[in-house]
């Protein structure tokens, strides 16, 4: 079956879905984007996810070429043309073809992809048993100089922590800030559980907002858990009964060991399973239909 790709305005195949080799994003990472699951014909957080990106736009002075309401209708079309229930979603705004200099103002046009396609997840297995991870000597980009509340095209910050990941074997990294203080993990948001209480780091340490991240927050307050967002240290992710990341592509996914230490019994602990099971029972509900059901 034909793939289609959304690329300002048309659809084409992904085998005609093409860039400029002068596009800024291509060139200098200068765009932002954003990673969506359909989840039994629904887009889960759409408009939250629509409003990370503009507010990402903003930011770096980036004008999307749609209004958000025709954005949503683009993602909606593209998941219909692809006929997909059940996928992930890669729409990317990037500054657009400029010429060889960094200067946006040579940026006509911001372009606009929206990819779906179906999403090689973790195994089920590694939701019961969890992963192991790592933390790494490579700090989170600092505030002051690229806010990681920005979902900009400029990776390399994770991807250097990711290849540390992958020379140790492991499933995720942590990053930690300037100052000592868990962030995040390469492509993840990070909790801890101590005593039944569930932390997650302030994102002003230095953290993208996760969508996910926040939807666990409040289900976690809906199950009558009182979450801190408060600083804390590898330590604390040692000595915690419970570690987990939360992602679009990853869900909600326990670690089992990180940096060689067990964490609680070396299993998905119980609250992070009921935490994966409510939110589970959300995502299908919890966006923008696709299809008339
Ligand atoms: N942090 C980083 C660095 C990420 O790339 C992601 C994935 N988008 C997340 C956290 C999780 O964010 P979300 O729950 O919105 O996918």
């Amino acid at each position: 079956m034909t793939q289609w790709i959304y690329l300002d305005g048309e659809f084409v195949t992904k085998e005609e879905a093409k860039v400029s080799v002068y596009d800024h994003g291509f060139l200098y990472g200068d765009g932002i984007f954003e990673g969506i699951r359909i989840y039994d014909g629904n887009i889960f957080k759409c408009h939250e996810h629509l409003v990370r990106l503009y507010d990402s736009a903003k930011s770096i002075m980036l004008n999307i070429p749609l209004t958000i309401e025709e954005m949503q209708d683009a993602l909606v079309e593209t998941i219909r043309r692809n006929g997909l229930r059940d996928g992930y979603i890669r729409l990317v705004v990037s500054r657009g073809a400029g010429n060889l200099g960094l200067d946006p103002n040579r940026c006509p046009k911001a372009s606009v992809i929206i990819i779906v396609e179906q999403l090689a997840i973790y195994p089920e297995e590694a939701y019961k048993n969890g992963l192991r991870a790592v933390s790494v000597a490579e700090r989170r980009n600092i505030p002051d100089a690229l806010n990681p509340k920005i979902k900009s095209l400029n990776y390399l910050n994770n991807i250097l922590v990711k290849i540390k990941a992958n020379l140790a074997d492991v499933g995720e990294a942590i990053m930690l800030n300037a100052q000592g203080y868990v962030t995040e993990g390469s492509g993840d948001n990070i909790f801890i559980i101590k005593k039944g209480v569930v932390y997650t780091p302030p994102c002003y340490l230095g953290a993208l907002e996760g969508i996910t991240r926040n939807a666990i927050i409040d289900i976690c307050k809906e199950q009558g858990f009182t979450v801190k967002e408060e600083p804390f240290s590898m330590h604390d992710v040692y000595v915690a009964d419970e570690v987990f990341f939360t992602g679009t592509a990853a869900e909600v996914i326990a670690a089992r060991e990180i940096d060689g230490r067990i964490v609680g019994n070396g299993q998905a602990g119980p609250i992070t399973l009921q935490l994966l099971d409510k939110f589970r029972q959300i995502v299908s509900q919890d966006g923008v239909k696709v299809y008339e059901s």
